[in-house]
């Protein structure tokens, strides 16, 4: 094995989610929902491969989804894209992430990432030979300090890394943050590359009400922004790894430039699938924020019940608890001992830190499940010794 590769510790959500299949146990690890998103979309794959749509796509993504995420964008956001030059379809986000930080990064350039990040940013910022300056989103309320921004980002910096809503905190971040990096970005010419796959999965009452707010609709943030996401999480299609990036045309060029190496194109039928999502499903990931709102509650609820409280997140799939409440010292001991004793999954993030003393006893809870499975989950957790 490589030194490159032999230096990251493998992804914790294999083995977590290894560990619920040897144990029994129930997975309220990694983040997947157990009930598949909308039958017409299944149908419109069935109908791309009895159709043909069984070679390989442009490597940019087949013409029909590039329009449709130019669409989703204009109608949600109103940013209006050239679905020829400022969309590109990857391999799910993991590709987007993985292309943007080849296109886009040299050795030796310091990159500005949210901490606790998700696994991936920090494997592929070491595959880059990229220096990693994170900014700690902290226990409790879990938001960017102003002043840690502005001692992060800096003439210095080449890219900052977002992410929002915020895996595994769930933090959703405010204009007013999101304003501040701004300012930061253009102050110092800096590139932003935000991840936002939980776009559509916020609830109610995040902060201002306003919600998710895209970086790249702030003023003189469009043409320096590339924004990342995908059908996994919006339409519970995880499993099909449709993603994409978009933005200006050079940002979006630096990414092709890496996928044409990495998957040189990516699955022809699910594009066109996730093309009838967009189109035709609009309000389907609407409906399932609501519904994950109430499982939201209940996991919350049931959390607390069982001696661990945890701040209600305002958006993705995610809940995390400080498992000193429980007289727990480190949370990634919890979880490997929870599937024995309890008979239930959770992520340790301590792992998502640059410093693991800072996410020491923190442990993330997903409840994109069924809300029977998370009932059973909370009851095994509150009886549990
Ligand atoms: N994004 C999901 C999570 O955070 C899945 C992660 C993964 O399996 N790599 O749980």
């Amino acid at each position: 094995m490589s030194a490159r590769v032999a230096s990251i510790p493998p992804t914790i959500f294999s083995e977590m989610s290894a560990l619920a299949v040897r144990a029994g146990a129930l997975n309220l690890g990694q983040g997947f929902p157990d009930v598949d998103g909308p039958a017409s979309v299944v149908a419109a794959a069935e109908r791309a491969m009895r159709d043909g749509a069984n070679q390989y796509a442009p490597g940019i993504g087949v013409p029909g989804l590039r329009q449709a995420i130019a669409r989703h964008q204009e109608r949600h956001y109103g940013l209006a894209l050239d679905p020829d030059r400022e969309v590109v379809v990857t391999t799910g986000c993991t590709e987007a992430i993985a292309a943007a930080l080849l296109g886009l990064v040299d050795p030796g350039d310091e990159v500005v990432v949210l901490e606790p990040y998700y696994d991936s940013y920090v494997a592929m910022l070491d595959m880059c030979g990229a220096r990693r300056r994170p900014v700690t989103l902290r226990a409790p309320d879990f938001r960017p300090d102003p002043d840690e921004l502005r001692a992060a980002i800096t003439p210095a910096t080449k890219l900052v890394l977002l992410n929002t809503p915020h895996n595994p905190t769930g933090t959703v971040l405010t204009r007013e943050e999101l304003q501040l990096v701004a300012d930061l970005a253009i102050e110092n010419d800096v590139v932003v590359v935000t991840d936002e796959v939980y776009e559509h999965l916020v609830f109610d009452d995040a902060l201002s009400t306003e919600g998710h707010v895209p970086i790249a609709t702030l003023p003189g943030m469009r043409e320096r922004t590339l924004t990342l996401s995908s059908a996994g999480k919006s339409w519970s299609f995880t499993g099909w790894k449709v993603g994409w990036a978009t933005g200006p045309a050079h940002l979006v060029q630096a990414v092709l430039a890496a996928k044409q190496w990495l998957t040189f194109t990516s699955g022809a039928p699910l594009q066109h699938a996730v093309a009838h999502a967009l189109d035709h499903e609009p309000d389907w990931p609407a409906a399932l924020a609501r519904d994950l709102q109430a499982r939201r509650d209940l996991l919350c609820d049931g959390l607390a019940a069982a001696g661990l409280p945890a701040r209600r997140p305002e958006g993705t799939y995610f809940a995390t608890t400080d498992v000193s409440h429980l007289g727990w010292a480190d949370g990634r001991e919890l979880c490997l001992a929870l599937p024995e004793r309890a008979g239930v999954v959770a992520i340790p993030t301590q792992g998502f830190h640059d410093d693991p003393d800072a996410g020491r006893q923190l442990v993330r809870w997903a409840f994109c499940k069924e809300p029977a499975v998370i009932a059973e989950g909370v009851r095994r957790l509150a009886e549990a010794d």
